[in-house]
């Protein structure tokens, strides 16, 4: 199966896409993601230090060589983290992992006049492999001269996707931030209402309880980092305003109690989705019998 494959090769290590790269180094190596990466990188033969938060005095010696230097701090500190950079060498290639891309790639832009890349991990740090992951990509300057490391990432077995800042973070938005928010206030719902949780999954049929699962998975996790992802940029507020007038409109609708209103409303979202929405349905049946069984 291709996922062991990429275990197996894992531990044998991947071939090196850019054999003569100066040594890389990872802003914020010792974080999740910096670690991740470092340990990809290392497997794949290339030389990698990390500057965290207290190695800003070695950051001189440490970057002026560089062949590239991957940015990889909390979201908030990005922008700061890559001003703060010292005169990189003109062909080192800057990169940045960071959730949201319109602030970060200006600023690389800004701070570095040779080749820069940006990249969002569709994917947390607790992955064993790349297999199949997806990585998005934002070309900044010089595409030719970060191609090996999208080969590199391809190696690792992860499908890339190319994208703008601007369509990266509107559609993170609605995937991410939106979703994640329209979850919380779910969460929030649900203790106001305050019914035992023991009795809604006892009541619960297996597409109810994926349901229930879905918005109790969110608050199993690190609240930092969804407070992070949601707060990440004023874009994300106008976004779930918008989402809140939608939610109102809908509510007009229950108000007046528009039956017609409704299923035309139905009717035309339906369309929307078009062939999609039979394939989810089918898709969400298969998941639900692997859950089921799995249980
Ligand atoms: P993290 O908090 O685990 O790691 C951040 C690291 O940066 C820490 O080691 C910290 O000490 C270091 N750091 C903080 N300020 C610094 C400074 N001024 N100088 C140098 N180092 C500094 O965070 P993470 O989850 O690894 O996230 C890192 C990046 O990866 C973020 O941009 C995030 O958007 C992105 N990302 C995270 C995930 C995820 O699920 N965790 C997924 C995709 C992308």
């Amino acid at each position: 199966c291709m996922r062991e494959a990429y275990a197996h090769e894992k531990n044998l290590g991947f071939t090196r896409q850019a054999p003569d790269l100066r040594h890389i180094v990872i802003v914020g190596g010792s974080g999740q993601m910096g670690q991740l990466f470092g340990r990809m990188l290392r497997l794949s033969g290339y030389d990698v230090h990390s500057l965290d938060r207290d190695d800003w005095d070695r950051a001189d010696e440490l970057l002026s060589d560089a062949g590239m230097v991957l940015v990889s701090v909390p979201i908030q500190d990005t922008v700061s983290v890559i001003e703060r950079l010292p005169t990189l060498p003109d062909d080192c290639l800057l990169v940045d992992l960071t959730s949201t891309k319109a602030g970060p790639m200006a600023a690389m832009l800004a701070a570095h006049p040779g080749p820069v890349l940006g990249l969002h991990p569709m994917f947390g740090p607790d992955v064993d492999n790349l297999a199949k992951q997806v990585v998005a990509y934002v070309p900044g300057r010089d595409p030719e001269a970060s191609t090996w490391l999208l080969e590199q990432i391809r190696l690792w077995g992860a499908r890339l996707h190319q994208v703008s800042a601007a369509d990266h973070d509107h559609a993170m938005g609605l995937i991410q931030a939106q979703r994640h928010f329209a979850t919380f206030a779910d969460g929030l719902h649900l203790i106001r209402e305050d019914r035992s949780l023991d009795e809604l999954l006892a009541l619960s049929s297996p597409i109810y309880r994926l349901e229930l699962i879905m918005i109790g998975r969110l608050f199993g996790q690190n609240p930092e980092l969804y407070a992070d992802i949601i707060m990440s940029s004023p874009d994300n507020l106008a976004l779930i305003e918008r989402y809140h007038d939608r939610f109102a409109e809908a509510l007009e609708i229950l108000r007046a109690g528009d039956r017609e209103a409704f299923i035309a409303r139905f009717r035309e979202i339906g369309e929307w989705f078009g062939p999609h929405a039979g394939r989810f349905r089918a898709e969400s049946q298969s998941l639900l019998a692997h859950a089921d069984a799995q249980r």
